[in-house]
């Protein structure tokens, strides 16, 4: 008995080392590459780590595009107001102290920059009535301007007077401008400013169907006649006041000359420079497509 104990001893253990041995033949362990000196197991792993990031990428680049388009800026908000049209706001304005909106039409130009550069001293933020055949060339400015909070709206692709085109190429003429801002910055347009403030009820009816609404002035600075920076300054003290939209014109280099004195006094007087939304929805607690705004509140 004790004798057969121990021969079964043994030939459990000469069974153990001849599985060991079989493992390691195989494999089984880690086993050095001959090139790299790296343990195969390793190569695995690192294997594993490139799959993993590869895979990541795809996992988040599906919802980043959508919340690029919107581009609210931080303290915007989308409101309506007693209007149909959804405005895009500053959240941290006054409604209580004075607004005003300094509009800027037919660019973007060589001088839009600078004056961007002047609002931004002063927290001011404007609206550009921009016309279609401008925009291919002027991507750094448009960009600009979505990205410090200015509005852009449609001027029209080719500074049509749409009183004296048909309803249908008055809509395109408007709509060519809205359509190009969304497809190539994911941008809404909500306002149009008709060409030479050439309106009538067909082109309101044009305005209804897209969808904006028609900003006129209740400012003209006469920039484009003067071409004089002095009397665009002195055109803007005498008419200033709470609620009004003030015309420019920012292809004039008299003009953006002007805004080195305009934009530091409206401050001074405590005008909160904001663009035609803000005023719409801040003074005129919103707007509605198709109707017409020359100045709000009083
Ligand atoms: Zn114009």
């Amino acid at each position: 008995m004790r004798c057969k104990t121990v021969k079964s001893l043994i030939r459990g253990a000469a069974l153990l080392v001849l599985l060991a041995l079989v493992l390691s033949a195989c494999g089984g362990g880690r086993k050095a590459d001959p090139d790299t000196g790296e343990e195969s197991g390793e190569v695995r792993e690192e294997v594993l780590f490139t799959e993993k990031e590869v895979a990541l990428p795809e996992y988040t680049a599906e919802p980043e595009p959508e919340e690029e388009a919107v581009r609210i800026l931080d303290g915007q908000e989308k409101v309506k107001g007693k209007g149909d049209l959804s405005l895009s706001v500053r959240s941290n304005l006054d409604p209580k102290k004075p607004m005003i909106a300094l509009t800027f039409d037919d660019g973007p130009s060589a001088y839009t920059m600078d004056i961007m550069a002047l609002l931004e001293k002063y927290d001011g933020r404007a609206t550009f009535f921009v016309v279609g055949e401008m925009l291919e060339k002027k991507a750094e400015e448009l960009r600009h301007m979505i990205d410090k909070g200015h509005e852009i709206a449609s001027h029209t692709w080719s500074h049509t007077n749409l009183r004296k085109v048909s309803k249908e190429d008055g809509k395109k003429a408007m709509n060519s401008v809205i359509v190009y801002m969304k497809e190539n910055y994911g941008y809404d347009v909500k306002l149009c400013r008709p060409p030479y403030g050439a309106s009538n009820k067909t082109v309101k009816e044009e305005a209804a169907e897209l969808g904006i609404a028609l900003v006129i002035w209740s400012v003209d600075t006469l920039d484009w006649s003067t071409r004089n920076a002095e009397a665009t300054f002195k055109a803007v003290k005498k008419e200033a006041k709470d609620g009004a939209i003030i015309l420019c014109h920012d292809i004039h280099k008299p003009t953006a000359e002007s805004m080195k004195k305009v934009i530091p006094w409206l401050h001074e007087k405590g005008y909160q420079l904001v663009t035609v939304q803000e005023l719409l929805y801040y003074k005129n607690n919103g707007a509605s497509a198709g109707k017409t705004y020359y100045s709000v509140g009083d």
